[in-house]
């Protein structure tokens, strides 16, 4: 039995205070309960600092939404693993499927991601997901094992086991269309199959579109871990009962 992950991505949304109120609302109502569901949000880099002050000692943990391959230096724009690690944070976002498409991460540059969080040991989350053309074309399987492969080739296998892995189909994120409970355990399950034994303890998420009212069928799946929440992760009410669904 794994322990459940939820984890917010709040994505390029919101302000400093509200940031704040946000995450010291999510702090509230998580000490309020006792479960095993294990739950930490993402918020933009900026407010890492207010954020993990915030969440001191609720139990609720802090994440990026990206991180640079490299160490330090020229690279303007950047932050680098270590300093990610500075402001407490657990995990890291790799491989989003928006910093894929618009920022145009390959998947070759998402592994050396991979390897920088976790050589500052940051648990990095990997996501990986078809497009709704690549689905039609009955391509999903195909992309999802290309984009495994790479972290493998790169990191290790070993390494890949060590971290999260979420399945979002690009066609669920943000579209309110969320991929039925079927198709996520069907993918989910072809993710853990695909990288052997060694993978029947690692977490798997599911995100894209999940909210209040899908996701106890979702987390009722046998290979879904948890899941990776956008927008319903920024509204307090709605992320920690989505949180306590998971805990199961
Ligand atoms: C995401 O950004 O990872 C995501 C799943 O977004 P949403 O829940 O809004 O679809």
């Amino acid at each position: 039995m794994h322990r459940p992950l939820v984890v917010g991505n709040w994505k390029m949304n919101g302000s400093r205070s509200g940031s704040i109120e946000l995450a010291g609302n999510i702090a509230k109502s998580f000490s309020a309960g006792e479960g095993r569901v294990e739950c930490a949000v993402c918020p933009p880099d900026v407010f890492l600092a207010d954020v993990a002050a915030t969440l001191a000692s609720s139990g609720v943990g802090l994440g990026a939404q990206n991180v640079s391959q490299y160490e330090k230096g020229a690279y303007t724009g950047d932050v680098s693993a270590s300093m990610l690690a500075e402001f407490s944070c657990t995990y890291v976002l790799v491989g989003h499927s928006e910093r894929r498409a618009c920022f145009g991460e390959s998947s070759s540059q998402v592994a050396e991601k991979f390897v920088a969080a976790q050589g500052k040991g940051l648990v990095p989350i990997l996501c990986v997901g078809e497009t709704l053309a690549e689905r039609q074309a009955d391509r999903a399987f195909e992309v999802i094992a290309e984009q495994l492969d790479a972290v493998v080739e790169t990191a290790g296998l070993d390494a890949l086991v060590a971290a999260v892995v979420a399945y979002e189909p690009v066609w669920a994120i943000g579209t309110g269309e969320v991929a039925s409970p079927a198709q996520a355990q069907e993918v989910l399950a072809f993710i853990r199959a695909s990288l052997g034994e060694k993978a029947g303890a690692m977490r798997l998420l599911y995100g894209g579109s999940v909210n209040a009212e899908n996701a106890a069928q979702l987390f009722e799946q046998k290979d879904i871990d948890g899941a990776l929440v956008g927008g319903a992760s920024l509204q307090a009410e709605q992320f920690m009962a989505i949180c306590q669904m998971a805990e199961t």
